[in-house]
Order: structure tokens, then C-alpha cells, then sequence
């Protein structure tokens, strides 16, 4: 604390991201990165803006990206909104749409990052609990609030809510936007992106850190009613008018573009999975329903933060959450097949011992 903050910020409590270890020899299976390298049509496309172009400023409303969006999805550009990561995207959410002096909704257990935009936005917020199978509960939503967020699936659970239950939300609350955080849709869901022209009080975010493999480029974005996406230029516009740059751009419209890699690599992560999960079954392991690219586990015999520093002795990092509903689980990324081999030892000596 110092007396030269603004008084606010000695109150706000920080979003801790998971580890970003200096050792590279590790099996990293705590951020839920892709195990496989963007399309090699995107790193070329970036390659190729190294160079004299970065003297100029890259266009501020990143209108070939957001084409590209709209051309994969057969919507129009005016219902895409890019941003630098999806965290910048839902900040603007949260910034622009979610300020109206009654509760914002959102799950008990969820993405850890809703509770901090409330305390920097000064958005009040009440958490519903989900059911005993830490599934959605859409008749939950039926209560006064000022808008409602969740990631589907969720996070760090999982879990999938089907579009006839967000559709239910969606009419529950004509008057509350409805985030629906996709970070994870790709692999396993179906996108809410197909509704955004029945329900203007829809907004989509999708980032394209974890199926498209660029969580070192950050790159996000929304789509919803041209009405919504407005609300975020203004607040883009008035923050920062060139959040993503040249290299960033173009990388990213060229990943929207390669469908045929973006289809194969997923495929490859969700074959992943499903075998990541049988292994953790087989160990014991009680392992939730997964439409994502982690898994969440856990052992009845064996306590989840030592199971997590004994994976760590033997290099594999996996990621831990306190809270207390899920302070037993442990969700682990899925990785290629060699990682998976590794965890499942390292696994096994743990659960033998
Ligand atoms: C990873 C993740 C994000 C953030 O993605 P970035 O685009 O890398 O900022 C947003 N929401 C959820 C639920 C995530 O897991």
C-alpha cells in the first residue's frame, strides 16, 4: 500500500494465474494450453509482418479478423468484437454491460476471474450454487439480477450445458445479458453462436488461447447483437484504441482461416481425453463428465494438494483450487499422448505408495 493509490485499489483482490514455470523440462498440464503448436498457415502469416509494416499502427478495429470470425461462424462482421485475449473481451463485458446496481449471476464454482472484474468494476455479484454433479442449474437463474455469466463448458469443472438449457436462461432473463464464455467450446460443444440472432440479450466470448493454440499471442472476442458489440467499441475506444497489433492480427485470421488444422488438432485433444480419463478410472480416480481440454478428478483415497506436490517432485504440474467444494479435485490438462504416459506414472507411484 502506498498514499499515492487511488484509495480503490488497495481493495482489489487480484486474479492469480496458474504457474508459468522457468523449467521447461516440466510437464505442463496446469493452464490448459494446447499440447499442439498453432496452424503453421498463422505462424506464417505472422512471420510475415516482421518487418517494415511495424512502423504503423495496426488497424484499430482489427476488421479482417473480425471477417474472418464472421465467415467461419456465417454471421456478419458488425456482431464480432476482438480483443486482447477473452480476459480483455469479458472485462469490457463486465465494464459495459453488467453495471446496473443489481446482482450479477454467475456459478458458486467457476472461472476465478468473474469475482476480480466485479471488484474492479464495483459489480455486485451473488454466486448459485450447482447441483451435487456440479452441473448448471438454469431454473437457478430465474431470479432479479444484472446479468448473468458462466463459461460452458464450465470452468474448472468441465461440464456442458446443452443450448435448450442456455436457451432457457436466455428466456428466463429478456432483460439481463447472458455471457456465455466459450473458452472451451471447441472441444466438445456446441457454439450459443447459433442463437445470437433470436436473443439480442446473447453475447458470446471465445478465446483463441486454448483450440487454436495461441495463448502466447492474446487474442479474444465476442459475438452478439451489433447493440451489445457497440457497448464494447465504446469502452475499447475509450481504453485502448490498438489492443491487438499487426502480428496479432494476422496470426489470428489466418487460424480462423486453416478449419482443416483447428478440426485435427481437436480431434487429436479430445481422443486425448477420453483415453486421459479411462487411465485416471482405472487408478481410481472419480473423474467428471469433460466436454474441455482438462479434466477434473478426484481420489477418494488420497488428498488432492499432496497428490498435486508429489506430481510436482516428479515434474508433472497439474493445478490445484483451495476453494472448498473443489479443494479435493485436481484439474489436469490433457497433453499429448507422451505427457499423458508421464502423468499416469507419476500417478501410479503416488497412488501405490
Ligand atoms: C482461459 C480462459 C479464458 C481466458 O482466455 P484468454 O483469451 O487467454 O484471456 C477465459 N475464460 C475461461 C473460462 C478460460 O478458461
Amino acid at each position: 500500500m502506498s498514499k499515492f493509490w487511488s484509495p480503490f485499489v488497495s481493495a482489489l483482490v487480484p486474479y492469480v494465474p496458474g504457474e508459468q514455470p522457468k523449467l521447461s523440462r516440466l510437464v505442463k498440464l496446469n493452464t490448459n494450453e494446447n499440447p499442439y503448436g498453432p496452424s503453421p498457415r498463422a505462424v506464417a502469416a505472422m512471420q510475415a509482418e516482421l518487418g517494415d509494416a511495424l512502423r504503423l499502427y495496426p488497424d484499430p478495429s482489427g476488421e479482417r479478423l473480425k471477417q474472418a470470425v464472421a465467415d467461419y461462424y456465417g454471421i456478419r462482421s458488425e456482431q464480432v468484437f476482438v480483443g486482447n485475449g477473452s480476459d480483455e473481451v469479458l472485462a469490457h463485458a463486465f465494464h459495459g454491460l453488467f453495471q446496473h446496481g443489481r446482482p450479477l449471476l454467475f456459478p458458486d464454482v467457476t472461472y476465478s476471474f468473474y469475482p476480480v472484474y466485479c471488484g474492479l468494476y464495483d459489480i455486485e455479484y451473488r454466486e448459485v450454487p450447482l447441483d451435487e454433479q456440479f452441473r448448471i442449474r438454469p431454473e437457478d437463474y430465474s431470479q432479479p439480477n444484472g446479468g448473468i455469466v458462466f463459461p460452458n463448458p464450465n470452468a474448472p469443472t468441465g461440464r456442458l450445458l446443452r443450448l435448450e438449457a442456455i436457451e432457457s436462461i436466455l428466456q428466463a432473463n429478456p432483460d439481463s445479458v447472458v455471457l456465455v464464455d466459450e473458452a472451451y467450446i471447441d472441444f466438445g460443444g456446441q457454439s450459443a453462436v447459433a442463437l445470437i440472432d433470436r436473443y439480442p440479450n446473447l453475447l458470446v466470448a471465445q478465446t483463441l488461447s486454448k483450440s487454436r493454440s495461441l495463448a502466447g499471442l492474446r487474442v479474444g472476442l465476442a459475438v452478439g447483437h451489433p447493440d451489445l458489440i457497440e457497448a464494447l467499441e465504446r469502452i475499447k475506444n475509450s481504453f485502448n484504441s490498438y489492443p491487438l497489433d499487426r502480428v496479432a492480427l494476422a496470426g489470428a485470421a489466418a487460424a480462423f482461416e486453416d478449419r482443416a488444422y483447428f478440426e485435427e488438432t481437436c480431434a487429436r485433444v479430445v481422443a486425448s481425453r477420453e483415453a486421459m480419463v479411462a487411465d485416471l478410472q482405472a487408478l481410481g480416480f472419480e473423474v467428471l463428465p469433460s466436454a474441455a481440454n482438462f479434466v477434473f478428478a478426484r481420489h477418494p483415497g488420497h488428498d488432492a494438494a499432496g497428490l498435486a506436490s508429489g506430481l510436482r517432485e516428479q515434474g508433472v504440474i497439474v493445478r490445484h483450487f483451495k476453494q472448498a467444494r473443489v479443494a479435493q479435485f485436481l484439474r489436469i490438462t490433457v497433453g499429448t499422448p507422451e505427457q499423458n504416459q508421464a502423468l499416469k506414472d507419476a500417478l501410479g507411484q503416488l497412488i501405490e505408495r
